[in-house]
């Protein structure tokens, strides 16, 4: 467990397997997403604004679960989602698969070239203590 800020209220809270609520957001949240899950059930490929209709749940909210990867668009080329990086449209979460893969990779240099300058550090310091 680690004291976390909650993202929803921003309350200091002790998070348990890397949660980012705290436990009333979390309540809160949970009955939301069931309620769109189970319209989304009942309609496949409804739009964002007829699930707000049907469910109560805001527009937000449920463009929150679509970043989050707790919903998932069925239709393709939609204009709900689309990739933060390159404007693609998605279906779920915040990046298309060809951005995802590049972040990564970047990532994974980003932490190589870190730990390559770390070696050459170290080298520099023992070359001048002789
Ligand atoms: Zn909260
Ligand atoms: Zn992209």
């Amino acid at each position: 467990m680690e004291l976390t800020n909650c993202k929803e209220c921003g309350r200091m809270f002790g998070s348990e397997n890397g949660e980012l609520y705290c436990s009333k957001c979390r309540v809160d949240d949970n009955a939301d997403f069931k309620k769109v899950r189970e319209y989304l059930y009942d309609n496949p490929g409804a739009s964002v604004q007829e699930v707000a209709e049907g469910t109560g749940v805001s527009e937000t909210l449920i463009i929150k679960f679509l970043k989050q990867e707790r919903i998932e668009i069925i239709e393709d080329g939609n204009s709900i989602l689309s990739c933060e990086r390159c404007s693609k449209s998605i279906k779920t979460g915040r990046y298309c698969e060809v951005c995802k893969a590049e972040i990564k990779k970047e990532l994974t240099q980003a932490v190589k070239s870190l730990n390559e300058g770390k070696g050459s550090k170290v080298k520099y310091h023992s070359h001048n203590n002789k």
